[in-house]
């Protein structure tokens, strides 16, 4: 990843949504982007040009656009019309973005579009949060990895945020992924925590 000093940056062309610019690269904001955020407490996967990744929570494209910037190819996931609008002018000014209109819970309806891949990242927001990640997982190759972005109050609000934590973590393992990594994302997002795994 390239850092110049402490700000974290994405080689790539700038003016996808006003992000500053720095020595002639795009500043990726912590506070903006949950991925910045846990590259910020030095845990996340390193992203390399050979990459090929599944990122399921598009949204507009904006944190996709800087794991564009690293990677070869992103699959970029996203089942609400309007960030779709946005996520696909994103994927238009960069050939490495293939957009893919669906519902993460369905990845049957998507697998004819996407290869076998090095990286899952989630960010849904969703209550089965968990489940969808492991379905997902049958995309990732044997060594790749999970990136959970877990908003808690999605799962369940009457929960302890420490205790969805925990329940999503057994589901991960349960089927057999290996944790490697698990940090809460304070101060840039609130209740938000990141669950890095393996697959074996
Ligand atoms: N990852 C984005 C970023 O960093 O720029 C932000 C993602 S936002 C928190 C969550 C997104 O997931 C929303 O755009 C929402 O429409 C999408 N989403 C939620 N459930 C989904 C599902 N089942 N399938 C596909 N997209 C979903």
């Amino acid at each position: 990843m390239n850092w110049i000093g402490e700000v974290l940056v994405s080689p790539g062309d700038g003016g996808v949504y006003n992000e500053r610019m720095l020595g002639g690269q795009r500043v990726w904001d912590p506070f903006r982007s949950k991925l910045s955020a846990l590259y910020y407490a030095g845990k996340a996967i390193e992203l390399t040009p050979d990459m090929r990744i599944l990122y399921l929570g598009a949204a507009n494209g904006t944190t996709v656009s800087h794991v564009a910037d690293y990677s070869e190819t992103v699959y970029a996931l996203e089942f609400a019309p309007r960030p779709m609008q946005d996520l696909l002018e994103v994927a238009r000014r960069r050939g490495n973005i293939v957009p893919i209109m669906a519902d993460a819970t369905q990845p049957d309806q998507y697998a004819p579009l996407v290869e076998a891949v090095d990286l899952l990242y989630q960010d849904v927001a969703q209550p089965d949060q968990a489940l969808i990640a492991v379905r997902n997982s049958v995309f990732l190759k044997r060594g790749g990895h999970l990136i959970l972005m877990l908003k808690t109050r999605s799962v369940d609000v009457r929960k302890e945020p420490a205790e969805v934590f925990h329940d999503t973590l057994d589901v991960l393992t349960a089927a057999g992924l290996v944790v490697i990594e698990s940090v809460w994302l304070e101060p840039y997002h609130h209740d938000h925590a990141a669950i890095v795994c393996r697959k074996p």
